[in-house]
């Protein structure tokens, strides 16, 4: 491959967000001073061939934020970093002498990078002697790990992306990856818009924007999947295309996993109505599966997120070692993970289940392996604690001392309450993080300011096992350092200093190495060993390549088990009987709507980045509960109406979003807002802490809760320059803005003119006591508007709009108006109280965030004969950009022709 030559101001680096895990370039124009250096997607990136999704052509605006974290704290003071490593060390070593070892955990994060994590696993297994490791990607891919190795005795990806444009039947299986492995979904959606008669299936309970290149759609009942493929089993048999030379050559345990699966599901009609389908659309389904050799089944956190998501996943994988589908071109199970390096963190034994280099516990004669590698004095003996179990032992009293680095468990665990409980009891909370506020940051005792996407330095590893290079260009603010550095700061004040001495990034790169190819011979999956002599400039030159990547080959290996080969000690691969379950709790009286949780467009996990960017919050300003129109109707709750939720675990508050993409009975909600954005919008506090028994994921995605409108209340929005204390709202959303700050905001019903004026006087006091300070005020007592706008010398500082319903505002143009210095002219005090300039077009909800395209502007073209989405992206530039709107924009066209028919 050539790959292109980058000035010297630019690096080629690697996306933060998802595990699609695209190349970008990053360029400072001139100096560090010249403001935000650009991005754009890398042309020799394998991953995304120059391509970037909205998330990743935004991240521009979120390198540089008003809130990092820039030096170490202890209990809230700024303290040196030497004095924070000291707290910290000698903390640690007291609890191990005084405690054990299983008094320390870390829990990591597939944000940060291999090197990282490779030091901090090595220091908690090798040194203080706990497998207390584990990391949120406990919540995002463990039981595809654990399918992965009960079917091939390793923790292996057998596909790659290629195989994904080149199979001729795709079935996504709990995936949005229009919204959530974007590159990768437009690399499908080309592929089959080359070749139209390549077919794909959606099953998922909800209709996604994936569907929108589905030639079918399965909406299963909520955690049924696993039904499907237990069918398709024993229907391959049926009809006769399983391949018996592989199965008899290469597999062992088929007529025990057949037997439960004919047991389990004995006909076509007992699975399409224990899965809630038609039996028409599972004869589709079926009739692909036995005429397409070439199939793929791809799937993510719908079948990983679930109390029987291990079994899911070797449902899955049962089927393609069935048909020999794997191996192969085009063919095979490939579960893509949600984030940039959770494949990473997988590689150096990063969860509590394994030990290091894909080697666990059980494997025979590896703990004493990776103890003479690593010489080490202290080897850890047996599994730690899985995230759940993690965080009851913190609130039992048992672990003490917690480090989390680069994640927001308080948010994105289940049953927040608990976990809250957990770290107030814990001795001492270390936070790492680049982010001075999030919800876990509040609850530290010390905080470690961390290098951000843009100061990095090291690797990580996509879902097609592609290891890339993260650059840093910018010098870390602040005190900011690497994670990998406090790490063996920590570890050298434990007296461990000659196993930590690292002088450079890559020399912990290939010790990784070393220890994947150390009497390996083959025997695991794992071994880069090409890389175990790396030196400095051979390590920043390195280019994207697939593991292995053993000595003698340094190209890599695209994809894997292509000689039929396996992982197990007899080499040949496992079918696993299983039986399909649904998840643990279901529906009552009680508890009437089933929960379904997942991600939006524009935001990654919690924000922490995304919320920097202000044109990503205008795709889905608000977080929201899809509710099905029906449902609504009988509970009496309206569009953008605020609806309590609850469950037996806790509440939120969200506004209602009807949409006929969920069943009824049915609710979905978004799960990134926290507390920085919205008071009451965690949907976290309403999930269970159930989790799948094998690989001790969460079943995120389900939860039986009851619905409810809110009332006696009043809807508002607030646009100011300064932030605001908004504790009388019963609802509060901040918007990322670039000019204020926005506030959507829900009162008690009875505030007037009065109170709201009272309160937008006392957010400012000082202010107001030295400038002229001037109200204008508008009330409607038939509408009941009530508007209030404060300017100080005559320019906007504060608006406040309240009504009973909730309103449609122009609230970019509004904001606009805080930063005009001039006096506003009489036309401009009665638009901002009317809301609605006369002379500004509304733009609607923003549907393309890279042009800032509205639905109203959609539709308007639209109605003047525009009938194709190129059309569109001709006139208003709209899916021109990154494409992740284009599903949206496909949507249009019908919905207005029927409109205007
Ligand atoms: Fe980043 Fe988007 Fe690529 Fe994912 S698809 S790695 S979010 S640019």
């Amino acid at each position: 491959m050539t790959t292109t030559v980058m000035p010297a101001s630019s690096v080629k680096t690697t996306c933060p967000y998802c595990g699609v895990g695209c190349g970008v370039n990053l360029t400072i124009p001139d100096s560090v001073n010249q403001g935000v250096p650009p991005v754009s997607g890398d042309m020799d990136h394998p991953a995304n061939f120059g391509r970037l999704c909205v998330k990743g052509s935004s991240l521009a605006q979120t390198i540089k934020s008003d809130d990092r974290l820039l030096a170490p704290m202890l209990n809230g003071q700024v303290v040196s970093w030497e004095s924070a490593i000291e707290t910290v060390s000698s903390k640690i070593s007291q609890v191990v002498k005084d405690h054990g070892p299983d008094a320390f955990a870390f829990y990591l994060s597939g944000q940060i990078l291999t090197e990282d994590y490779y030091v901090a696993n090595k220091l908690a297994k090798g040194f203080i002697g706990t497998a207390n490791v584990d990391t949120n990607s406990r919540l995002c891919m463990a039981s595809a790990v654990v399918g992965y190795k009960r079917a091939f005795g390793s923790d292996t990806v057998p596909c790659n992306y290629e195989d994904l444009e080149r199979c001729d039947l795709l079935i996504m299986v709990g995936s949005n990856a229009a919204w959530t492995h974007p590159i990768l979904y437009q690399r499908i959606a080309a592929a089959k818009k080359q070749r139209p008669d390549m077919k794909v299936v959606v099953i998922d309970p909800r209709e996604t924007a994936t569907c929108d290149i589905a030639d079918l759609h399965l909406a299963i009942k909520p955690g049924s999947d696993a039904a499907i493929f237990s069918f398709l089993l024993s229907d391959s048999v049926q009809a006769d295309i399983v391949d018996h030379d592989f199965i008899v050559k290469h597999t062992n345990g088929f007529e025990t996993a057949l037997v439960q699966a004919r047991a389990s599901t004995p006909n076509l009609s007992y699975t399409a109505d224990f899965c809630g389908i038609g039996e028409q659309d599972l004869v589709r389904l079926v009739g692909w599966w036995r005429d397409t050799a070439k199939t793929i089944t791809f799937y993510s956190q719908g079948v990983n997120q679930s109390s029987s998501g291990v079994d899911k996943c070797n449902a899955i994988i049962n089927c393609h070692l069935a048909t020999g589908r794997i191996g192969k071109e085009g063919a095979g199970p490939f579960s893509i993970t949600g984030q940039p390096n959770a494949m990473g963190g997988r590689e150096v034994g990063g969860l509590a289940n394994q030990l290091a280099a894909h080697m666990d516990f059980a494997t025979p004669g590896a703990q004493d392996l990776v103890q003479r590698f690593w010489q080490a004095p202290n080897m850890a003996t047996e599994n730690g604690l899985k995230a759940v179990d993690l965080f009851q032992a913190i609130e039992e009293g048992k672990v003490k001392v917690v480090w989390i680095m680069s994640t927001n468990p308080m948010v994105s665990l289940p049953d927040t309450a608990q976990v809250r409980r957990a770290l107030e009891k814990c001795e001492l909370v270390i936070v790492s993080d680049c982010k001075a506020h999030t919800d876990t940051t509040a609850m530290a005792d010390v905080l470690f300011p961390a290098t951000g996407w843009s100061e990095k330095d090291g690797t990580v590893t996509n879902s097609e096992r592609r290891i890339s290079r993260q650059r840093g260009l910018l010098p870390a603010p602040g005190e900011a350092k690497h994670d990998w550095w406090a790490i063996c700061e920590v570890a050298k004040k434990m007296g461990f200093q000659s196993a930590f001495s690292y002088q450079s990034i890559h020399e912990i790169f290939a010790e990784h190495a070393a220890l994947s190819a150390f009497e390996n011979n083959g025997k695991r999956d794992f071994d880069i060993g090409h890389f175990s002599q790396i030196t400095k400039a051979e390590y920043d030159a390195l280019t994207p390549v697939q593991w292995p990547v053993p000595k003698g080959r340094p190209e890599g290996t695209q994809r894997m088990f292509e000689n039929g080969r396996f992982f197990t000690p007899d080499g040949r691969a496992r079918f696993v009987a299983i039986t399909p379950s649904l998840p643990k709790h279901q529906a009552s009286l009680e508890w009437p709507f089933t929960l379904n949780t997942g991600r939006v467009r524009d935001q990654w996990h919690t924000m922490t980045r995304t919320g920097d960017a202000a044109s990503l919050a205008k795709h889905t300003a608000q977080p929201y509960v899809e509710i099905h129109p029906q449902d609504a109707r009988q509970l009496g709750i309206k569009d953008k109406a605020l609806v309590r939720l609850t469950s037996l675990y806790g509440e939120v508050l969200l506004k209602a979003k009807l949409s006929r993409a969920v069943a009824p009975s049915q609710v979905f909600v978004p799960i990134h807002w926290t507390q920085q954005f919205a008071n009451a919008a965690v949907v976290s506090n309403l999930i269970p802490q159930v989790v799948d028994p094998l690989s001790g994921q969460p079943e995120s995605k389900h939860a039986q809760v009851r619905l409810e409108a809110v009332e006696n209340i009043c809807y508002g929005m607030i646009v100011s320059a300064t932030p605001l204390s908004l504790a009388d709202c019963l609802y509060w959303c901040r918007i990322p803005s670039e000019q204020g700050f926005h506030y959507e905001v829900v009162w008690p019903k009875g505030q007037t003119q009065a109170s709201l004026k009272a309160m937008g006087a006392g957010q400012s006091k000082v202010t107001a006591a030295v400038k002229k300070t001037e109200w204008l005020e508008y009330s409607n007592p038939i509408t009941q508007q009530i508007r209030v706008a404060r300017l100080v010398d005559q320019t906007l500082t504060l608006l406040m709009y309240l009504h009973p319903q909730p309103e449609s505002l122009m609230a970019d143009w509004l904001i606009s108006q805080l930063t005009i210095n001039t006096a506003l002219s009489v036309s401009d005090r009665l638009a901002i109280l009317v809301g609605i300039p006369a002379n500004v077009e509304e733009k609607g909800e923003i549907v393309c965030s890279c042009y800032q395209v509205g639905s109203k502007q959609i539709k308007k073209a639209i109605a003047t004969g525009i009938c194709s989405v190129e059309a569109l992206g001709d006139t208003l530039k709209c899916g021109t950009n990154c494409g992740s709107c284009l599903p949206e924009l496909k949507r249009f066209i019908p919905v207005v022709a029927e409109l205007s028919a």
